[in-house]
Formats: C-alpha cells, structure tokens, sequence
C-alpha cells in the first residue's frame, strides 16, 4: 500500500480555478479580489482506490490515534495533507450524531428522514469543523517559524467566534473576537469570554464587523479567520463526506441546509465534488441551502433564475448566526448551486419557529437555523418535491442549548409576530398534592385523548 505517499494543496482562485499560492503564505483573496479554494493534487490521491480510501477512512473513524480520530483529521489527506501532525489542533470534531429522525418524518409522511446533529461538538456549532483546520494552520506557521503572526481575529454573528477562542485557547494562541452588540445569544458571547478571547462588541451588524476585521487584518499581524479564509472550507466539506460514510458510502437522496455567509453550503458541494473524483460517489445529492426570510438575499437571486444577486440589509430573526445580508462567499455557493441544479428556500419566523417546535416534540432540541431547515423541508414534502420514500438529511448546524433565549420566548408566547402553535409553557402551581395531581390528570387525558 502506498502509506508513504505524499500528497499536493495549494491555494488557487476560486472563480477560474487557476494560479497558484502556497498554503504557508498568508493569501485570503486572489489579485481580482476574489475568494481563494483549496486546490488537492486529485491525480496523486487517485493512486489509491476509491475502496482504498473508504477502508483507510473508516478504519480510523473515532478511533483515538491521534489526531486521526477526529472527523476532520481522519481525512487528513483531503484537507492539509502537508501539516506534521504534532502541529494539528484539534478537539476532536465531527464524528457527531446522525439522528434518525422516524417519528419526525412519519409526521411529515417521510420514511428515511435523518438529522445530522453537527452541534453536538466542543463548542456546540459546525464551525468547529473548519476552526480546527484554520488554527492547525496558523499553529504551523508559527512553530515552523514561516510566518511571524500575534494573533488571529474573525467577525462572527457568535458561532465562529466561539469555535475561534476554544480552538486559540488550546493552542496558546491570542484570539480577537468582533462581534455586533446586543444581536448574539447569551450562551455565545459568554464562549469567548470564557476561553479568554479579546471580545469586541461593536455597535453595528455582521456585516460591518466584517468590514472592519478585513482592514484589522490587512497589514498581516493578525491572521483572519472568517469563512471566506478557504482553509475553513476544508473541515467544514467533511460534513458531506462524513454522511455518506455513516450511511455505509450511500449517498441520501437530498440534504437541507441553513446558509448564511454560504460558506458552508459551498463547502458541502466541495467535499462532494472531490469524493466523486476519487470515485467514491457516483452523483451528488440534491441541495436545499435554507434562508431566514429576513435575511434572505441567496433566495431572492435564486428566484431571479441567478440572473441578479443584491445585497439586503439583514432584518432580526431568531436565527441570528445567519442573519447575513452580504455574505462573502456568494460567488462560490452560487457556481455550485448552479452548476449541480441546488435549490434555495426560505421560512419566515412563524415557520421556523413551529418546524424547530414540532421537530422537539419528537425528541429533537433544535437551534432556530435548522428551524429554517425543516421549515423547507415542510415546503417542498408539502408541494411534492421530496418524495416519501426518499432518503433526506437535515444539516443542523447548531445545538438548541446555545439558542435557549428564542426558544423560551416560543414557549412563553413573547415572540412577537409570532403565534406559537406547539408551545408547552411550564404550569405554575401551588405546591399542594390536589393542585399538583390534578393538573396531571388533566395534561395526560388530553395526551391520550
Ligand atoms: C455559521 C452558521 C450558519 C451559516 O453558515 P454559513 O457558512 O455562514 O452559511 C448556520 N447556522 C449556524 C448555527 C451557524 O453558526
């Protein structure tokens, strides 16, 4: 077996798919202003068969050799396969749960409905899958002495930035944080803060957090850390790849998906494409990417037929990790979505609302963002699109504990515009045996009857 093999990535422009900078240079853009990707030497890796690479990759799927364990660092060849492994940073992410969620789609009328709980991770979201692969970089850069950096910074509407400080603080590595005040949940401004990240909370939105950690970071001390940095692209195309290997190297039918920045989305098409090259797929799931509909630019181009893309001014939604108006890599979700014949759908806030509370009923503890997934998944079983006996996979790209406060807010009927249809508000009662037991009988009658 080839076990000694060496393996070629680079960076390239993303839009032409030419040039060429190395991934130990400091490059986020190509000389037009466009998004970089990250090129692999597919003819090297297609040395191995593609039964080659699924019996190396299962072999180690959540074994603990080091780092190879880890969801993203069991493919290590896909994603850095240059890095010395002493120089990876990870906290041993992706491996996470694939719910099968039968009684959620019996509801629906679906046979094979499964949740891919990308949120049950160290720091509770998907970005730990990309975070793991950016910081294993920038600690490279440092111990090899390539690069002098003193820090890393992102912008972040609260996921990313907790991924960022956990993986820095287990690095050793200073993080700064640029946030939106007042527009993050409780449980996501505290990650930081506790994994001891400079924390900026500006008075402005995502968007321009973003604006300004591009010129934060322009003059190179401090290394970016957002999406449209395409080393995050490769932990987070895992995801896919990771799906079709717990389904024994069967590819589902459709996957939906939550966007925002739409890196993740575009990161999904990559993981896909390049394990179709292997050979080790041999067509790629139908892709639903899923907008908040107050923030929702992606679904108004796509109902355009791609002819125009506007950037909106993000309006609030309960899904604030997407409540994105200019994301950054449009360009590349778009030629994906394009080239493969994805769909985009939108919920609004009562649809996510009740798709995120019908999926707990059933057992689930959803964040908002995969509300706005199910919620499209609701549209298209509702008009045919998404057969009964297909198999569908639901990205959800948060855990449902970071997101109590608009969860509480359903359950207490203090959303506004909002009419909670499966809220279960907590019964307030006088602690007396009569009081107690009726309000009992009366819940479990109405339960079976
Ligand atoms: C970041 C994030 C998204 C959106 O991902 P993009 O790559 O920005 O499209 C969705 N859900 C959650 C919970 C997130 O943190």
């Amino acid at each position: 077996m080839p076990t000694l093999m060496t393996y070629d990535a680079w960076f390239r422009d993303a839009d032409s798919g030419t040039g060429r900078w190395e991934l130990d240079e400091i490059v986020y853009r190509s000389p037009t202003g466009g998004l970089l990707e990250v090129a692999h030497d597919l003819e090297a890796l297609k040395n191995r068969s593609a039964a080659g690479w699924m019996k190396l990759w299962d072999s180690r799927y959540k074994r603990t050799q080091w780092p190879y364990g880890s969801g993203v660092w069991g493919k290590k060849e896909l994603v850095l396969p240059n890095i010395p492994d002493e120089h990876v940073v990870s906290l041993d992410e992706g491996g996470s749960n694939l719910f099968w969620a039968d009684r959620f789609g019996r509801e629906l009328g679906l046979k094979d409905l499964w949740v891919k709980q990308c949120g049950v991770s160290h720091t509770g979201s998907f970005k730990d899958l990309g975070m793991t692969v950016l910081v294993s970089q920038v600690n490279h850069l440092i111990k090899s002495g390539k690069q002098k950096i003193m820090g890393v910074a992102c912008a972040s509407t609260g996921d990313t930035s907790a991924a960022l400080a956990a993986y820095c603080a287990a690095a050793g590595i200073t993080s700064v944080v640029l946030l939106p005040r007042g527009k993050i949940s409780p449980a996501q401004l505290i990650q930081p803060i506790a994994n001891n990240s400079l924390t900026l909370a500006l008075d402005t939105d995502f968007d321009g957090c973003m604006r300004l950690v591009q010129q934060l970071t322009e003059d190179n001390k401090l290394y970016l850390a957002n999406s449209m940095n395409s080393l995050r692209v490769e932990g987070q195309k895992t995801v896919g790849i990771e799906i079709v290997q717990q389904f024994d190297w069967d590819v589902p039918d459709w996957i939906f998906i939550p966007g925002g920045n739409l890196g993740n989305v575009s990161a999904l098409y990559k993981g896909f494409e390049e394990i179709q090259a292997l050979g080790i797929i041999s067509r790629i799931p139908k892709i639903v990417c899923c907008q908040a509909e107050s923030a929702n630019p992606l679904y108004r181009a796509f109902k355009t037929g791609w002819k125009e893309f506007h950037p909106i001014t993000a309006a609030p939604t309960q899904a604030s990790a997407i409540r994105i108006g200019d994301p950054v890599s449009r360009s590349k979700a778009i030629k994906a979505l394009m080239k493969h014949g994805g769909s985009v759908e939108q919920a609004s806030e009562q649809e996510l609302a009740d798709a995120m509370a019908r999926a707990d009923r059933t057992g689930l503890f959803n964040c908002p963002h995969t509300g706005v997934a199910l919620a499209a998944l609701i549209k298209f079983v509702a008009r045919g699109e998404v057969k009964p006996g297909e198999r569908v996979v639901v990205v959800s790209t948060a855990h449902g504990l970071k997101f109590g406060d608009p969860k509480t807010a359903y359950h207490t009927d203090t959303l506004p515009g909002v009419v909670p249809r499966y809220r279960n508000p907590p019964v307030e009662l006088a602690a007396d045996r009569t009081a107690v037991y009726d309000a009992v009988m009366r819940h479990v009658e109405r339960s079976v009857g």
